[in-house]
């Protein structure tokens, strides 16, 4: 589905000169390297503070954390996500609330989020599935109306920018919190974990500094539970060098996306994703819908083929087991469960050649050609 290696080989002498600088150094953990990175990524997302962590599932730990919430508060979340989104709620002792997604956005579905709202509400985490951005300005009006916080699980759609009536602005940096992965597959990503959080709020970020340092204010003084996670030095370092390419990645995926889209527009079975009017998609994921053709079929055709293709994600969070506990299965969720059968994601990358393009294209092709004649 990515293609890393060519990636490093593009990148290969800066990259190795930065992880020996850190080597040499022998800062390994909150070394210059991280705060490098994490002052570059604050500028080139217009944010106030970004605090570096371990990984993406941490940084929406942390976030909650850091609101103070209560057992037994409740946290609206899309179930059409991957389950870092959801898990870390009910790790919390939080009780995740599944609403609906968009058909078209394949992202959580603001006009169905106000009637989730109970006295127990705390937090709504929107996630930006695939690279394109949920409806953010309904779902900030919702949230300011009844108080709520916004965390953004921005994990596939960094350096995606939102189109608010008050201007653009990148996502992660429109709610309350923003939280990221740098997973190595994610748009921006580095060489083992990391994370991060991001937020235009001080005392927010100065709570949340603490909760991802043992709930440190002081050496040795823990004001309340916290864990442990941090970004560490080779792989900031790593992270500063393909920040500065992001949006040539960004590109090069927009690139591969626009061929796809192209190419799918003569089959009436395959939808190509939607764009949204108001969000750059960063292609994180590039996702097609299967519309009475056979998904496994194609998917098997493909991998006897070399080609890989996936279903992200095959089981919604409301229909996994780690969820019964709340009943989740029993909410109504058709938009949800009809889109976990449909959807099949395509290799896309930074570093895709036009024959490899033309290589999965026409296999697509003869796949639904020799389905026809079926
Ligand atoms: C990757 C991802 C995460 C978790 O990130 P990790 O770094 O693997 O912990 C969370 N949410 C979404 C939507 C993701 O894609």
């Amino acid at each position: 589905m990515v293609d890393l290696v060519s990636q490093y080989q593009e990148i290969k002498t800066e990259v190795d000169q930065a992880i020996i600088n850190v080597l040499e150094t022998a800062q390994f953990i909150n070394g210059p390297a991280v705060v490098g990175f994490k002052e570059d990524l604050e500028s080139y997302l217009g944010v106030k503070h970004v605090i570096p962590c371990a990984n993406g599932t941490d940084a929406l730990q942390i976030a909650l954390m850091a609101l103070g919430l209560k057992p037994g508060d409740e946290v609206i979340t899309p179930s059409f996500t991957y389950i870092a989104t959801t898990e870390v709620v009910a790790l919390l002792g939080l009780i995740p609330v599944f609403v609906d997604v968009d058909e078209e956005t394949f992202c959580i579905d603001s006009s169905k989020i106000e009637a989730a709202i109970t006295s127990k509400t705390k937090a709504i985490i929107p996630v930006h599935l695939y690279g394109q951005a949920a409806n953010m300005e309904e779902i900030m009006e919702v949230a300011n109306k009844y108080g709520i916080h916004v965390i953004e699980d921005n994990a596939q759609a960094i350096g995606s920018d939102y189109h608010m009536s008050s201007g653009d602005i990148k996502t992660g940096t429109i709610g309350h919190i923003g939280c990221t992965s740098f997973f190595p597959s994610k748009n921006l990503g580095c060489y083992g974990d990391g994370g991060a959080i991001f937020t235009n709020n001080d005392t927010l970020a100065a709570q949340m500094r603490k909760v991802a340092n043992h709930g440190q204010s002081k050496r040795y003084y823990h004001d309340t539970v916290g864990c442990n996670s941090r970004l560490d030095s080779i792989q900031a370092a790593v992270l500063k060098i393909k920040l500065a390419k992001l949006d040539a990645y960004i590109d090069a995926r927009r690139k591969v996306a626009k061929h796809y889209d192209n190419f799918l527009s003569q089959f009436d079975g395959l939808i190509s994703p939607v764009r949204d009017a108001k969000s750059r998609h960063v292609f994180h994921q590039y996702t097609m819908r299967l519309i009475d053709i056979d998904r496994d079929a194609l998917n098997a055709y493909l991998a006897e083929r070399d080609i890989p293709s996936m279903i992200y994600y095959p089981v919604p969070a409301h229909r996994q087991e780690m969820f019964i506990e709340f009943g989740s299965q029993h909410t109504n969720l058709p938009v949800t469960d009809m889109l976990t059968g449909q959807v099949l994601s395509l290799p896309i990358h930074t570093e895709m050649e036009q024959d490899q393009l033309d290589y999965i294209c026409s296999n697509i092709e003869n796949f639904i050609n020799a389905e026809r004649k079926s």
